[in-house]
Order: structure tokens, then C-alpha cells, then sequence
């Protein structure tokens, strides 16, 4: 099957009940940054606390009849999502994570009352427990990214943009497995073909990239980030996101560690919100100089909001933070 613009139009209407029509919102601070109108789209404010509650939310509302329960795999956003439609709609969840996902991830998805299995270090080995368990468990697994439903949920957040600011001329999404990029260009380049529509990924294990570059779905090594909800791979088996994210992105743009650690601190100061380092990586791009000549305002995707508050401390208060293998040398804001 091919998505179209229908299956957006048929996702707004199924979740319109169960997501936040999320307001979009401009940052003086980052449109000075632009020269041009830079606005915010608070996905931060789902209730799940990250725009992945629209993809889930339209899958769990198209489960095959008699389906009691489902499971997927997740760098925590897409188990929270799962664990939040599940639970209003009385189905058992199962959430399967490697180790790498942070532990306010897990506690919040427990709290919803799904359950959790924690297996391997990367997100292919959460992938192969969660296929094991709809096997042998009878239940309906709902993948991350590369699913038509779940790209289409994301992709509403495309006709929402283009409702509020008819203007936007580019679009900076966070990038990983590609559902969102993928929905979002998919919806707006439909209504309006000459917008641009900018990936970003950190550039450590970014896989969309590195699979565009190669012509074909790779491998990446998974490593810890402060944008840890974009880490992970897109799949050898891609069936959807990485055609789309390669013919509809018109760039796909990498940011730093130290950047995102910038990024993180300049919404919170400039703009007094609290959001994951994946979120913030559309304002590490445009604040690194890596956006060229935009005409018209530029929106960015606040992706979500689910942080361990111990980490986001340390980065607001300006002190190091080490991940992994890299060091992110502390500094303090303006500094
Ligand atoms: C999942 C996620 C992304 C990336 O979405 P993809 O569809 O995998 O590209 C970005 N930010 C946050 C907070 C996420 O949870």
C-alpha cells in the first residue's frame, strides 16, 4: 500500500477525541536567532507527554477485532503512548525496551499500568521480544514508526501546522525511525508542495541519514544520547518510512551532543519549557547555522517532554554530563 494524504485526513478524525490539539506557539528569542518567525509545536503537552500518542492512538483504534491485547517495542515515547491508549481502551499492554532507555521512561510507563520487559541492548532485541510475545501471547504488535497507521497519526500534526500559520515555509522535524518526518511531509507537502520539510538527528547512530546516504536501510550502532528518544535503528526490513523520509525530506541535518546540551538550556531559559533533547535538536540546527536561506517562518516539532529530571537538572545547571563514551564539558547558560 501507498500512504496518501486520505489516510491522514481518516487518522485526525479517528484520535481527535483522544489527543490534544496541540498549540503552536512563537519564540521571540529563537526568531531572532531565524530573522524569520520561529514558531513551537508543543507535542510536549500530550498527555503521554510526547506526539507519540497520535500514532498509537490510531492503531489501537483499528486493532483487529477480538484483539485483547497488544505489544511493541520503544525507546519509551511509543511504549508510554501504548500504555495510555491501551489502558483507556481496556487492553493489556506489554512494553519491551533494551537497557539503553532511561529509567523515568520505564517508571512512567509502569505507572500506566503496562507491563514491562527489559531485554538486550538495542532496540532489535526489544524488536524480536515483542514479535516472540505477539506470537506466543496472542497479542497485536504496534510498531514504532514504520506503520501506516502510526505514520498517519503523526502525520495530523502536519495538517495542524499548516492550519495555524498557512505561511510556514520550512519545518524542522526530529528524526529517527521516521514516522513523524515521514506523516508530517507526507500531510503538508499534499496541502502545500514547496515547503521544506528538514530532518534532524543527533550525529551519533543516525540511521535515517546514513541509510538515505547508502540507498538502503542500515545497521547503526546504538549509543547513549541526551536525545535518547532518537536513538535506534529503522529497521533492515523497512517497509514504509525509509522510502518516504528519502523522497520527501528535502535535507536531513545532523547536530552534536554539545549542541543538544545548548539547545536543551536555550528552551528552558529563553523560552521556559522543560523538553527531552530529542525536542530540542530542530533548535540545536538552527542555532549551529545549519538552516539555510528560509523565506518565510519556520516551525519545529517539540517532541515530547519525558525526561529523568535528575539529567535535565544537571544540563540547566550547567554541569557535565557524560555519555558513554562522550563528555559533554559543563557550561553554564550564556556563559
Ligand atoms: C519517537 C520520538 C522522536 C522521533 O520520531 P520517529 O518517528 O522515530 O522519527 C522524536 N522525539 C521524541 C521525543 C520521540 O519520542
Amino acid at each position: 500500500m501507498k500512504l496518501q494524504i486520505a489516510h491522514v485526513l481518516s487518522a485526525r478524525q479517528t484520535i481527535e477525541k483522544s489527543v490534544i490539539r496541540t498549540p503552536l506557539i512563537p519564540s521571540p528569542y529563537m526568531s531572532g536567532v531565524a530573522g524569520q518567525d520561529f514558531l513551537l509545536k508543543l507535542e510536549n503537552t500530550q498527555p503521554s507527554g510526547a506526539f507519540k500518542l497520535r500514532g498509537a492512538a490510531n492503531a489501537l483504534a483499528n486493532l483487529p477485532a477480538g484483539a485483547f491485547g497488544v505489544t511493541c517495542c520503544s525507546t519509551g515515547n511509543h511504549g508510554r503512548a501504548i500504555a495510555y491508549a491501551a489502558r483507556a481502551r481496556g487492553l493489556r499492554a506489554v512494553i519491551c525496551m533494551s537497557e539503553l532507555v532511561p529509567q523515568a521512561k520505564v517508571d512512567g510507563i509502569k505507572a500506566l499500568g503496562a507491563e514491562v520487559r527489559i531485554v538486550g541492548r538495542s532496540q532489535d532485541d526489544a524488536l524480536l521480544e515483542s514479535r516472540r510475545l505477539a506470537r506466543d501471547e496472542n497479542l497485536v504488535e504496534v510498531p514504532p514508526f514504520d506503520d501506516p497507521l502510526v505514520i498517519a497519526g503523526q502525520g495530523t500534526i502536519g495538517l495542524e501546522l499548516l492550519e495555524d500559520c498557512p505561511d510556514l515555509s520550512a519545518i524542522l522535524v526530529p528524526l529517527s525511525g521516521g514516522g513523524l518526518a515521514a506523516g508530517i511531509a507526507l500531510a503538508a507537502k499534499e496541502i502545500k508542495p514547496w515547503i521544506k520539510v528538514i530532518g534532524v538527528s543527533m550525529n551519533r547512530g543516525a540511521a535515517m541519514h546514513g541509510s538515505i546516504r547508502a540507498g538502503r536501510p542500515i545497521e547503526v550502532e546504538e549509543v547513549a544520547s541526551l536525545a535518547d528518544s532518537l536513538g535506534g535503528g529503522i529497521g533492515v526490513d523497512n517497509s514504509f518510512t525509509f522510502a518516504m523520509c528519502r523522497d520527501l525530506l528535502d535535507d536531513v541535518i545532523l547536530v552534536s551532543e554539545g549542541e543538544i546540551y545548548d539547545a536543551m538550556q536555550t528552551l528552558y531559559f529563553e523560552d521556559r519549557l522543560v523538553a527531552e533533547g530529542a525536542s530540542v535538536v530542530g533548535i540545536a540546527a538552527m542555532k549551529a547555522g545549519r538552516i539555510a536561506s528560509l523565506r518565510g517562518p519556520v516551525a519545529t516539532i517539540i517532541t515530547g517532554r519525558n525526561l529523568d529530571m535528575a539529567a535535565f537538572t544537571d544540563v540547566v545547571t550547567g554541569k557535565r554530563v557524560t555519555l558513554g563514551s562522550v563528555t559533554v564539558e559543563g557550561r553554564a547558560y550564556g556563559a
